[in-house]
């Protein structure tokens, strides 16, 4: 039987005063759920999993498994329902992005973001591998989340072999972030990107980049704070496929301010996200 426990409520209470203490968030987690479904027991799973890592709010992105690489459109429904009814199930633990698929008629794109964002509770928008990100069907996309006000997570890794069905690269997203200076990009997978996906988007103030990704190697936290600015560098494990302590000590580990570690780890987030301004997001 599993029990629901507070979450750092001291912590929550401290943020929503706007005392100096901050919140850590994780931008970059999933869920598991078969058929998407929702229960109280994802609720708690999540929230005891992340609290043992001293984790305050955690981004759900997508359901791993609803519609593989190329989701239908009742695969994307499915996923953002669960998403929205975790967050009014517990709105000061989780916050929701709206995954779509820029292959489908950007009539059903368009509505899905105002019914998750104007609508709904979302705060984001979350793109996977369905189409690369070079592809004009994009745009109609990025545009609506900058008139929105809100960020875009788009996956992105760099491989030699085995790329995942029409994955992008940092240099793809940098294209992307050219194409939409006004939009805010987070780059998933600092690990997965590494040193040469950083340099690709350095150009690109728009972009920040999430922590998440395969085997750290020393140094590359360092290596992004020097190159991009601490402000551009969020915290994001890819939990359940990651671990949320280890990942989080990629961050607490690395070699730089704790000032430093505090945008990372929080702070950026609240700002990008808007979660210490009134109503939340520009279109409230
Ligand atoms: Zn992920």
């Amino acid at each position: 039987m599993v029990t629901a426990r507070p979450v750092f409520p001291r912590r929550i209470r401290a943020f929503e005063k706007g005392d100096e203490l901050y919140v850590v968030i994780d931008i970059h987690t999933h869920t598991q759920v078969a058929g998407a479904e929702f229960s109280p027991e994802v609720v708690d799973a999540a929230r005891r999993a992340a609290s043992d890592a001293g984790i305050d709010k955690i981004v759900y992105l997508f359901n791993l498994g609803t519609g593989g690489r190329d989701p239908s459109e009742q695969d994307i429904i499915a996923s953002n329902d669960l998403g929205m009814r975790l967050t009014a199930a517990d709105p000061a633990f989780f916050i929701g992005f709206c995954y779509l698929n820029p292959a489908h008629d950007p009539a059903f794109t368009l509505a899905e973001m105002d019914r998750c964002i104007m609508h709904g509770n979302m705060r984001g928008v979350k793109l996977w591998v369905a189409v690369h990100a070079t592809d004009a069907r994009l745009d109609p996309i990025m545009e609506r989340a900058a008139q929105l006000g809100v960020p875009v997570l788009h996956h992105s890794w760099y491989k030699s072999t085995t790329w995942a069905h029409n994955e992008s690269s940092p240099a793809e997203i940098a294209h992307l972030a050219r194409r939409h200076p006004d939009t805010t990009i987070i780059m998933a997978h600092l690990a997965g990107v590494r040193w040469r996906g950083v340099l690709d988007i350095k150009d690109c103030p728009n972009v920040l980049v999430d922590t998440s990704g395969g085997v750290q190697e020393a140094g590359l936290v360092e290596y992004a704070v020097r190159e991009l600015g601490p402000e551009r560098v969020v915290f994001g494990s890819d939990w359940p496929l990651r671990n949320f302590a280890v990942q989080k000590a990629r961050v607490t580990g690395s070699g730089i301010t704790q000032e430093q570690k505090e945008l990372i780890l929080g702070k950026n987030a609240v700002r990008i996200l808007k979660l210490n301004e009134v109503g939340g997001c520009d279109h409230v």
